[in-house]
């Protein structure tokens, strides 16, 4: 990238305090410890830490100017200092100024769970015919999106931007950012349903995520969710390719079949039939995959080759990686957990041959959800009909009732700790057994699979 500060003044409405406006920026960064020549310092005021008193350390470090709250001039500096109101505010409109540049397509990723993985499939299947950019990691929110934009080059012909919200009023400003042409939506769950107050809120708020679209852009659907389903004949403005298992879906799966070794269907689009293979397991995948099939067609682009490329695809870290070690098997889903993820990773547990045993800690963000989400999950194990259920957390012991309730015979534990979990783990595994480890970010349950691995 390459900006000028007296461009980037004007996008954020700043004012130079010192320092020479045509300096090039030629990157942007909030992290004091990611600095190079030319990066624009943007120092975040957090609840812990306030990221200006990181300042003279990136100068020292060879930045190039920085955003600042602080007003106050400052005498005979060379370097170059910018005064906004909110930093935060400011990066997000530079971004935006930045985003102006492109006219590729911008294809955004949102939805309670699924994000990531659709965002990784989409870029993956369009990656065979275009110069694809794509969100590093989760980067997805007020901060993470701007920070995401400033990849854009001029080589790029496509971007896979994944937007995620946690509050009211988040999405739209997202949208406002990233300007989407075309959007995603993987479901409706309950993540963050503690602020959004109900399902129907989170669908509105979603919903935003067309604000910037044009009369040739496509929202593409998952048409299993119930919530989303519910669209099909609404939004008359929007033109919406729906997939899915419903035979009446755009992009539809029939004959799947999902184990440890892959997943496989037939996908029925546009009047064919082809057939896609993808080596990582479960259904909620097979739908990521359409996904990203649809989002490919939806560009012009080839369907045979997407289905290729998508026989590479690889899960990122702690999202259902599959580890085996010492003849046991352990799906990895540590990075975080939902009510909604929790099912399809019970899913995907019940699909493997052996002894299942889930290792499930607390979800957190659920608000008044919390108890009853807790307890339909462990209902949801015991449905299952897993061999034993490990709860881990405060939280957690409502999995056990939720269980118990569903089958009084249902085998399960509680533990306070990821500690005694392994304790415990350790005298009770056996080789051929197939253990999901999953919970919210917080519960740090990687640590579980670290003791294993
Ligand atoms: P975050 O809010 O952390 O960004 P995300 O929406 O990006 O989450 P992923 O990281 O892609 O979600 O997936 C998280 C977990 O959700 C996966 O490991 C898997 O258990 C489950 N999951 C993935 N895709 C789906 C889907 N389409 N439907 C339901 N569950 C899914
Ligand atoms: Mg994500």
């Amino acid at each position: 990238m390459k900006l000028t500060i007296a461009e980037i003044v004007r996008a954020c409405n700043g004012k130079l305090l010192s320092g020479d406006p045509q300096t090039e920026i030629t990157s942007v960064s909030t992290d004091s410890r990611k600095i190079s020549p030319g990066t624009l310092f943007v120092p975040i005021r957090g609840e812990r830490v306030d990221a200006h008193m990181y300042i003279p350390a990136v100068f020292a470090a060879g930045a190039a100017a920085t955003l600042t709250q602080n007003h106050t001039a400052v005498a005979d500096d060379e370097q170059a200092r910018i005064a906004v109101e909110s930093t935060e505010r400011a990066l997000q409109e530079i971004a935006s100024y930045y985003r102006e540049r492109f006219s590729i397509p911008i294809i955004g990723i949102t939805g309670s769970v699924g994000k990531t993985t659709t965002k990784e499939m989409v870029a993956l299947a369009l990656s065979s015919q275009w110069n694809t950019m794509k969100t590093s990691g989760n980067q997805n929110s007020q901060i993470g999106l701007p920070l995401t934009l400033f990849q854009l080059e001029h080589e790029h012909e496509a971007a896979v931007i994944e937007m995620g919200m946690s509050y009211p009023g988040e999405m739209a400003n997202l949208a406002k950012i990233a300007r989407p042409m075309h959007a995603v939506i993987t479901n409706i769950g309950l993540s963050h349903i503690e602020n959004l107050g109900s399902q129907e809120r989170i669908l509105a708020e979603k919903l935003h995520i067309t604000d910037a679209f044009t009369q040739d852009s496509i929202l593409y659907l998952n048409g299993d969710d119930v919530h989303l389903a519910a669209l099909r004949e609404q939004l008359p403005q929007v033109r919406k390719i729906y997939f899915g298992t419903q035979p009446w879906c755009d992009f539809c799966a029939r004959n799947i079949t999902t184990g440890e070794n892959g997943s496989s269907f037939t996908l029925y689009a546009c009047g064919t039939c082809y057939d896609v293979k993808l080596p990582v397991p479960g259904t909620h995948n097979v739908l990521n995959a359409l996904a990203a099939l649809a989002v490919v067609k939806g560009l012009g682009g080839s369907l045979h080759k997407a289905q290729e490329a998508l026989t590479h695809y690889q899960p990122p870290a702690m999202r259902q990686q599959i580890h085996r070690a010492n003849q046991i098997t352990i799906i990895d889903d540590s990075y975080n957990a939902s009510p909604d993820a929790m099912k399809s990773s019970l899913d995907l547990l019940a699909s493997f041959p052996g002894r299942h045993i889930a290792v499930l800690a607390d979800m957190l963000e659920l608000g008044a959800m919390e108890q009853q989400a807790h307890t339909e999950t462990g209902a949801y194990a015991a449905a299952k009909k897993i061999d034993l259920l490990i709860a881990i957390g405060p939280r957690a012991k409502a999995y056990a009732a939720g269980a118990k309730q569903a089958n009084p015979e249902q085998p399960v534990a509680h533990f306070e700790s990821n500690q005694e979990a392994c304790i415990f783990l350790r005298s009770f595994l056996t080789a051929g057994d197939v253990m999901l480890v999953k919970g919210s970010r917080a519960m740090k349950t990687d640590e579980i699979v670290k003791a294993f691995l």
